[in-house]
This record gives C-alpha cells, sequence and structure tokens, in this order.
C-alpha cells in the first residue's frame, strides 16, 4: 500500500466531465488498496477570470481580499471533486489550506509556506477517507487566508507529500510528460522517463513551461520525487528526481527554446573600471531582471556590452541604457526584441568534451548565426534570430539524435 498525493491542474477538473473522470481514477487507485491526498487547482480559466474581476471592480485590490478571492477557485472545485468522489462511492472530505494546516506567512498574493500541520489529512486517512485539499493556499501567521501565487497548487501538493512522508508527489496534467523538445515544434520528441531536479531547473529556465519551476525547487529541496504525468491518458510520464550516482547520465537529455526575452547592446563604451557596474545598477533600481550578460573587449580600447531582459522589460531598459550614454560615453544603445534563445541540456555534459562544438556546428550547417553564448554546467544557451529558432530546436534534437532512447 503506498501514500500518494495527486495533483490535478485546472484543465484536468475544467468541467463537470472531467470532475467525475478524476472521481473515478482516484476511485480505481484506492480500490487498488493506496491511500490517496489531492491537491485540486480552480476549473479552468477560473483564476484568470477572478483576477479580471478584480481588475473591473477595483484598482487598489488589497492583497487581503485577493487572496480571499483567488483562493475561491480552488475551494469551489475541491468541494465539486469530494462530490464526484461520493457519487464514486469513494468516501472524501475537503480542506481549505487553513483547514488542511498549510500555515504562510502573511506575504499576500505570493505567500511562502512555513509549515505544514496536516492533523486533520491524517484523521480522514486513518478513517479510510481521500482528503481533498483546495490548491496554492493556506493561513498566515496572523490568520488570514493566503494565495501561495500562481501555479501554487504543485507547491501545495510537494509540500503535503512531504509533510504526509508520501511515496510519490503525482502531478497530473494535461501533458503526458516532459519532452525532449516541445513535440508541437519536433514531432518526434520523446517522453522522458526520467530526469534529476537540476535538469528540469534548467529546463524551466530554459523555457519548458511545466512543471511551476518554484515546485520543483521546493521538491528538490525536500527529497519529494515528482511524476509528470497525463490526466487524460492516465499513461506513466515522467519522474524527476535527486540525481542516481550509480547511473550513467544522458549527455543531452532535452532542447528547450524561449522566446520571451529581448536583447539591448551598448556599443562603444570604454573599457575602464566601473561601466558595467554602473549600467547594471541602474537597471537594478528599475527592477529589470537581466538573464544574459555578453562584453567584449576590442583592440580598440572600447567594448560593447550587449544583455538580454523580458521583453515586458525591453522599452525601460532601453531608455535606462540611452539616459546612461553621456555617462558611460557609449556610442550607440541598439534594442533587439527578435531574438530567442536555444538551449540544450543535460547532466552528461559535465563529463563529455566536444558537446559546444556539435551544437555549434549544427547551427552553422543550419546557417544559423550565433549572437550570445551563455553556459552553465549542464546547459548551453545561444541567442539566434526569432524566426530560426524552431528550426534550430529541431536541428539539435537530431544532431544529439534525442529522438532514439
Ligand atoms: N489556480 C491557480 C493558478 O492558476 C493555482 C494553480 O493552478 O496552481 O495559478
Ligand atoms: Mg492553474
Amino acid at each position: 500500500m503506498a501514500l500518494v498525493v495527486m495533483k490535478f491542474g485546472g484543465t484536468s477538473v475544467g468541467d463537470a466531465e472531467r470532475m467525475r473522470t478524476v472521481a473515478d481514477y482516484i476511485g480505481r487507485t484506492v480500490r487498488r488498496g493506496n491511500q490517496v491526498v489531492v491537491a485540486v487547482s480552480a476549473m479552468g480559466k477560473e483564476t484568470d477570470d477572478l483576477l479580471h474581476l478584480a481588475t473591473q471592480v477595483s484598482v487598489s485590490r488589497p492583497g487581503r481580499e485577493m487572496d480571499m478571492l483567488i483562493t475561491a477557485g480552488e475551494r469551489k472545485a475541491m468541494a465539486l471533486l469530494c462530490m464526484a468522489l461520493h457519487d464514486a462511492g469513494v468516501p472524501s472530505e475537503s480542506f481549505t489550506g487553513s483547514q488542511a494546516g498549510i500555515i504562510t506567512d502573511t506575504d499576500h498574493t505570493r505567500a511562502k509556506i512555513l509549515d505544514v500541520r496536516g492533523d486533520r489529512l491524517r484523521e480522514a486517512l486513518a478513517q479510510g477517507k481521500v482528503p481533498v485539499v483546495g490548491g496554492a493556499q493556506g493561513v498566515s501567521t496572523g490568520r488570514d487566508v493566503t494565495f501561495l501565487g500562481r501555479g501554487g497548487t504543485d507547491t501545495t501538493a510537494v509540500a503535503l507529500a512531504r509533510a504526509l512522508d508520501a511515496d510519490s508527489c503525482e502531478i497530473y496534467t494535461d501533458v503526458s510528460g516532459v519532452f525532449t523538445a516541445d513535440p508541437r515544434i519536433v514531432p518526434e520528441a520523446r517522453r522522458l522517463k526520467r530526469l534529476n531536479f537540476e535538469e528540469m531547473l534548467e529546463m524551466c529556465t530554459a523555457g519548458c513551461p511545466k512543471p511551476a519551476m518554484r515546485s520543483v525547487e521546493f521538491a528538490r529541496n525536500h527529497h519529494v520525487r515528482l511524476h509528470v504525468r497525463s490526466a487524460f491518458t492516465w499513461e506513466p510520464g515522467t519522474w524527476i528526481e535527486e540525481e542516481d550516482p550509480e547511473l550513467e547520465q544522458a549527455m543531452i537529455s532535452a532542447v528547450t527554446s524561449d522566446s520571451s526575452e529581448a536583447k539591448v547592446t551598448v556599443a562603444g563604451v570604454p573599457d575602464h573600471p566601473g561601466v558595467a557596474a554602473r549600467l547594471f545598477r541602474a537597471l537594478a533600481d528599475h527592477s529589470i531582471n537581466v538573464d544574459m550578460i555578453e562584453q567584449n573587449v576590442s583592440l580598440q580600447g572600447t567594448t560593447d556590452i550587449s544583455f538580454t531582459v523580458p521583453h515586458e522589460d525591453l522599452a525601460t531598459a532601453e531608455e535606462v541604457s540611452s539616459s546612461l550614454m553621456g555617462a558611460i560615453e557609449a556610442t550607440e544603445v541598439l534594442a533587439d526584441p527578435d531574438i530567442a534563445t536555444v538551449s540544450i541540456i543535460g547532466a552528461g555534459m559535465k563529463t563529455h568534451p566536444g558537446i559546444s562544438a556539435t551544437m555549434f556546428e549544427t547551427l552553422a550547417a543550419e546557417g544559423i548565426n550565433i549572437e550570445m553564448i551563455s553556459t552553465s554546467s549542464i546547459r548551453l544557451t545561444c541567442v539566434v534570430r526569432a524566426d530560426v529558432v524552431d528550426k534550430a530546436v529541431v536541428a539539435l534534437h537530431r544532431a544529439f539524435n534525442l529522438e532514439n532512447e
């Protein structure tokens, strides 16, 4: 008998029929002798709808009331799921985050979990019931209802798995796992059986949309194995767990791309101390989140500094950089929205030489120019023109033979 925490996302419980299908699946799992605890998201686009409603009603949108409003979405879903479970003959009980004993800090709209008491969940389990917990919520040390932020139900699930010492934490979603590339770009992309936490985190930063990065970090920090899988086909998905030192690590596990950033180049600045410091302090003072940075010293004693920022920060980053042109003696500031990044990720990269050479040769063979390069010990990222990024993903997937296990 295993204790399993199951998280169901918004599309998994998007309508009445989905609710009944999920309840049926939970029932089958319980009848096979397992104990199940559920964390459920708001149905479909409900969270977006509630947020939109709030913007129509209020300009100030106080955090306390926003959290009370948004968590209503999960509350509705948990009650409906328990009704469906009842009809499927599965005893269950719904719990708000507060009732489940999820204690958070007081940072409304993005609260952090401080403790999970879980007494009532243990009682329900002991009575043979399936506890269904409203996701992404808790009660603050100030006794107010709090929301954990977008994607917070994944975090709820991981926190419950840790507190209840569950055997696994299953993240049910509308994709059947984590793939070697986005299957919409690479039809031959293959579902990965396993990945380690570091690889998954690098994939999250390099453009992989699911699962939520914060929950992967939380799972890594608390040693909770994740199983990302489909709530539509119910087939086994991808395990995300600690690196097994006994197992040989895949050289390259996946190719990802990201079109959410833009590039700024500050050209012709003198090559002396303090230039980069002034520029990046000014950007930081405007809360601009800089990602990649590249600087080259030319033989003439001047340098160009390029950096990438999220698209929504491009205008501000350009303004800030332009306003410093005199102070840092730059000759030009160029803003370029038409870039994208392509990345290869793999834990085996650490011990295999020649991976970067193969990546660059592959892009060269496609006639794709590399504009910036950044690396970590298990990731290589190139900035390319946005209109060729899909071609780059396809070519790299093939070059590293990712369609074959
Ligand atoms: N419903 C919330 C959201 O969409 C929480 C979650 O789904 O994890 O952000
Ligand atoms: Mg959601």
